[in-house]
This record gives C-alpha cells, structure tokens and sequence, in this order.
C-alpha cells in the first residue's frame, strides 16, 4: 500500500494478511468474490463442482490482505478468510 504521507506509527502496525478457504462444491459461480475481489486475488477455475459450476480458485495468496470482502459478498457461504498469522507476523519483523 502506498501512502501519501508516512504515517507516524507505521512501525507499530503490521500488516494484516489473509488465507482464502474455498468450500467448492458450495459455489453456484455467481463470480461476485473474484469480481469484487479488491487485490485480484480470485479467478474462475476451469474445473467443475459436484453441482456442475465453475469455482474461484486462488491465483496470488500472497495478495490477500484479509479484508474479508469476498466472505461477506458470497450468498451461498462457499468461501472465507482466516488471517494468516505466521505471515503477518514475519512482515513485522522484517519491517522493526
Ligand atoms: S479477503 Fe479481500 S483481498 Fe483476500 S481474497 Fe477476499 S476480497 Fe480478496
Ligand atoms: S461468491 Fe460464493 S458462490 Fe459466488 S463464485 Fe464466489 S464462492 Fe462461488
């Protein structure tokens, strides 16, 4: 993320990073979570679910900032995020 200034407690915040789980064969392929998807972290597989839809798949994990907006979005409850600790705190530390 860029910043138009820095902000004075920038060391104290560590960045919040995600994990997308995909429930497949809950997904109808409605696409709302890869479309909405601010970091472009989704697309649309090629495979099939035991419903016969395609489901979002994972292109970038390390772009998922945790946001959450694809969970809240999905009206079938076929995908969610979990903060991926490890991660999150690594960027800490390397930025201390
Ligand atoms: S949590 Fe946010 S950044 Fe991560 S996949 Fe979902 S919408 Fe994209
Ligand atoms: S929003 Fe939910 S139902 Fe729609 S494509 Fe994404 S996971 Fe599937």
């Amino acid at each position: 993320m860029k910043y138009w200034r820095k902000p004075l407690d920038l060391e104290q915040n560590r960045a919040s990073l995600g994990r997308v789980v995909i429930i497949e064969d809950r997904c109808k392929g409605c696409e709302f979570c890869v479309t909405f998807c601010p970091r472009g972290v989704l697309r649309m597989s090629d495979k099939y679910n035991k419903k016969g839809y395609h489901y979002p798949e994972v292109v970038d994990a390390s772009k998922c900032v945790n946001c959450t907006f694809c969970q809240v979005l999905c009206p079938d409850f076929a995908i969610y995020v979990v903060e991926d600790i490890e991660n999150s705190m690594t960027t800490t530390a390397k930025e201390t």
